[in-house]
């Protein structure tokens, strides 16, 4: 048994269902993880096993034949996934991200009635595809000029409108899950007459992976997450139907601003992968671990204890935050709210990474070897300040200049 039995409580009915689903299968997740990372080989036998129990379906609500999981009863899901596979965690954001973005964040916005019907029968296709046919989305955001993912500039990937659709042409970097995927949501920028300047033009299309002018190119050798598969995209001329449309036009840029929360959805892998550290290394010390040398002095010694201590400090602190702002997250929260989702942002994805150093570092030189989890931990927990829009220096850059700064103060 783990040395922290529950990451979070108390748990709602439905969490506590999630949880227990995904700790039954996690120690086998957790075993294909070592091939999976050697090899650079997507999980897909554990996507195979979450739709086995329906867990794809996780944040599709109920009314569409889904599971009806909140934004938070993903967060709490998605951390117990992290702690048994990181890559299936990250990878599972982006599938449920979509889900999020077309049901609980556009029904916080006040829409037309025709563009409300329209986007009605559009994801109700989209769930069906999900719940009936296991479709897995993909959410290939970011591109090689970065300045788009970070909230900066339009977006480089043009959509321009056609009889019956849009024709999609762009590259996107980074796209995880992308050999697996049967739909890519892509953010792009309707061109206007004037081309495609304007930021409040960009509109998030499913972009089916088999349709034609779709090529994956590129290579997927890296550090940590290995198993993510975030190779690169290119849209040639992909006519894609208006029904694939996932936001109605206009409404992704609005909630991007108004409900800044959904950004933190990466934060449960990394919590998650922390978790996993910390009981890596109680177990390891204890001489639990398998292949783990048996418990001997090391267990007694006044600094390994200390260490051990700075861990769980570090893990409770990015607990407590995030249970906190995950309770706060919805549209227009206050200042003191937003600002808070950047610091529990950088805490978590940065303590990660410090709480797997701990870890290695106090468990010894023999704990580096590929057989032991905590090297994997340590590779994989070092991406987690990296993602966009909500890297590290961003989330401080923007908490330092709204501490200080007032709206229109120069
Ligand atoms: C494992 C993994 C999986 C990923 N999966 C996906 C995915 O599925 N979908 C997706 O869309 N993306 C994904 N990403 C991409 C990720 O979100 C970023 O887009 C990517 O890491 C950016 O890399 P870059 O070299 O362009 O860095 P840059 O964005 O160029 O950043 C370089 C440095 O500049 C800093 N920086 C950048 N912009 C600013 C700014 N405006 N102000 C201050 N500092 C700034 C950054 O913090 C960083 O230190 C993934 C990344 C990783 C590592």
């Amino acid at each position: 048994m783990p040395a922290v039995a529950d990451m979070f409580s108390p748990l709602n009915a439905n969490q506590r269902r999630f949880v227990d689903a995904v700790r039954a299968m996690g120690p086998e997740f957790q075993r294909r993880g070592f091939a999976n990372d050697a090899e650079g080989k997507f999980p897909a036998a554990n996507y195979a096993d979450l739709k086995k129990h329906k867990l794809h379906a996780v944040n599709v609500p109920s009314r569409y034949g889904g599971l009806g999981g909140s934004y938070m009863d993903y967060g709490v899901f998605s951390a117990e996934l992290a702690r048994w596979d990181g890559a299936t965690a990250l990878t599972f954001n982006m599938h449920a991200a979509t889900m999020m973005w077309s049901s609980v964040i556009v029904d916080d916005f006040d829409l037309p009635a025709e563009a409300k019907k329209k986007h009605e029968a559009n994801r109700a296709k989209v769930y069906e595809k999900v719940v009936n046919e296991g479709a897995i989305f993909a959410q290939p955001f970011s591109e090689p000029n970065s300045a788009a993912a970070a909230g900066r500039a339009p977006f480089g990937t043009a959509a321009k409108r056609v009889d019956g659709g849009f024709v999609v042409s762009g590259t996107k970097h980074f796209a995880s899950l992308a050999g697996y995927a049967d739909y890519y949501a892509v953010v792009c920028t309707e061109e206007d007459k004037d081309g495609m300047h304007d930021v409040t033009n960009t509109v998030l299309i499913a972009v089916p992976a088999k349709a034609n002018g779709v090529r994956l190119f590129g290579g997927w050798d890296v550090l940590g997450m290995r198993a993510t598969d975030s190779r690169s995209l290119e849209f040639d001329d992909v006519f894609v139907p208006d029904e694939n449309m996932l936001m109605p036009p206009g409404i992704y840029y609005q909630a991007a601003v108004k409900w800044p929360h959904m950004f933190v959805s990466l934060t449960p892998s990394y919590l998650g992968i922390s978790q996993a550290a910390f009981d890596f290394t109680v177990a390891y010390l204890r001489g639990e671990a398998e292949g783990a040398p048996p418990a001997g002095g090391p267990r007694h010694s006044a600094a390994k204890q200390m260490a051990v201590a700075q861990m769980r400090i570090k893990l409770e602190q990015s607990k407590a935050l995030w249970w906190k702002i995950m309770h706060e997250a919805r549209m227009n929260p206050t200042k003191e709210e937003r600002l808070r989702a950047y610091a529990c942002q950088y805490t978590v994805m940065e303590h990660a990474n410090e709480i797997c150093q701990l870890g290695l570092r106090v468990c010894g030189g023999r704990s580096i070897f590929k057989n032991f989890l905590i090297e994997r931990l340590y590779r994989d927990s070092r991406c987690g300040s990296l993602m966009l829009p909500w890297t590290a220096e961003i989330c401080l850059e923007r908490m330092g200049r709204e501490s200080l700064f007032e709206p229109g103060e120069k």
